[in-house]
């Protein structure tokens, strides 16, 4: 076993083998050893509320979902070219919580993964290379999941717009050109995207987005939106696809699924993160025609996609949504917790917006009614939270979006301490102001 290792011997090592490119969250940051449920804890000792990360969906290290992965390791762990019952048993499982015309997966190991395989099998069925993106969108880090991501090849560094790229707007009703007050905005945003499909001049092989835009601050889709653009987008021979990376399993509460939000059903859906709590996983589920288009095509194989110890471990992670019906908690604490953040927007006017679903909320910090982004108050409040031993993050094109999407096993008290915080942290900054 390793010896323990101090946070100044950690840190050399890290900076020493690893490129600074892999990022670490806060100025000085938090070595962690060991996590449970909603808490982390740190080699100092300190107990962490985290508010933040939405990969250990049903909590950190769940003894459940622990226990499937070491009885599974011990027993087999093989590639998918041996028959074996818990790919068979998974997949029956995973297709049982989506409507027709989904019933095919096919299982890689990381949500990039299947966006990149996504595409290759949409462009294979439709026999079209054009992707429609959202703006402000973000699908994984492989050169195809990049070329579809604006988040990332619109970024000042980096590789620009491809030219089998087509953009389009982020129905955005806080910041966008219609806005909540418009009972019709969705429809607006859809009418607009539908045009644009009709004017691009190429057959567009399909379109992809999340339903909640992560990276762009927490941006759920105008509703009505999809229900515009994927009856288009299907028209004229192309396919939809619904990023769920971050918004499946149940964690916008009243959903499991993201498309279901929006009354439309995709042709295929990427699945990662929570899949499996934290072990490498991602799949692509698609429709039975997708499959067999992609069928006439070269053999598919992954090494690691759909072992048994990976969908042992998936398959525990829905018995815990299950049993400990967490879908319904993060409804109930989700819709509180969302409650108690916009009780504060009164109170102080740097909250511009709080919005989300279930546990996967945005918290917009602005200047005031102008709606400028605050960057360095969103940042103060990030970092002050940690000095309170809560995690949050930040995000969105100006960084001024608090993110929090905790695992489902959030308690309402848990929602409470970190408002309690928050509206201390503001009080303290408008005294000091
Ligand atoms: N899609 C979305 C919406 C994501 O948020 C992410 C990861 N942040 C990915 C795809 C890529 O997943 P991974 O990091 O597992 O490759």
């Amino acid at each position: 076993p390793l010896e323990p290792t101090s946070f100044d011997q950690v840190i050399k090592k890290r900076l020493k083998h690893i490129s600074p490119i892999l990022s670490l969250s806060y100025k000085e940051p938090i070595h962690m050893v060991r996590s449970a449920f909603q808490y982390m804890y740190d080699a100092s000792g300190n107990t962490f509320l985290d508010a933040y990360n939405n990969i250990p969906h049903v909590g950190h290290s769940h003894p459940k979902v622990v226990n499937a992965g070491k009885k599974q390791m011990a027993k087999l762990n093989t590639n998918t070219r041996y028959l074996y019952e818990e790919l068979a048993a998974y997949a029956e499982k995973l297709l049982g919580y989506f409507p027709p015309p989904l019933n095919k997966v096919l299982f890689v190991n990381s949500g990039s993964a299947a966006s990149d395989l996504a595409i290759r099998m949409a462009n294979n069925h439709t026999e079209s290379t054009h992707i429609m993106v959202m703006e402000l969108g973000y699908h994984g880090n492989t050169q195809t999941s990049i070329d579809i991501s604006d988040y990332k090849f619109s970024n000042p560094k980096g590789q620009g717009q491809k030219q089998h790229i087509i953009k389009t707007p982020l129905p955005d009703t806080y910041r966008g050109k219609y806005e909540k007050n418009n009972p019709n905005a969705g429809k607006l945003y859809g009418t607009d995207a539908v045009t644009q499909i009709k004017n691009c001049g190429v057959p567009i092989s399909a379109f992809i987005s999340e339903p909640v835009v992560g990276c762009a601050g927490q941006i759920p889709l105008a509703k009505g939106y999809l229900r515009e653009v994927y009856p288009a987008i299907k028209a004229q021979g192309g396919v939809c696809i619904s990023d769920e990376v971050q918004t499946g399993f149940g964690r916008l509460g009243e959903y499991f699924w993201g498309f279901e939000a929006h009354g439309v059903v995709p042709d295929m859906v990427i699945l990662g993160k929570p899949i499996a709590n934290g072990h490498p996983m991602g799949a692509v589920v698609c429709t039975d025609q997708i499959a067999s288009s992609f069928e006439r095509g070269v053999e598919f194989f992954s090494s690691f996609g759909g072992n048994p110890v990976s969908c042992s471990i998936a398959s525990a992670v829905l018995d815990v949504i299950e049993e400990e019906k967490l879908q319904e908690n993060a409804k109930k604490v989700g819709n509180h917790y969302m409650a108690l953040l916009k009780n504060l927007m009164p109170k102080y006017p740097c909250i511009g917006d709080v919005r989300g679903s279930g546990l996967f909320i945005g918290c917009e910090i602005v200047k005031d009614d102008s709606k400028i982004p605050d960057t360095a108050l969103a940042n103060h409040i990030k970092n002050e939270l940690r000095r309170r031993h809560i995690l949050v993050s930040t995000d969105g094109p100006f960084d001024n979006v608090i993110k929090t999407k905790p695992a489902l096993c959030f308690s309402k008290e848990n929602a409470e301490t970190v408002v309690k915080a928050i509206d201390e942290i503001l009080k303290t900054h408008y005294n000091n102001v």
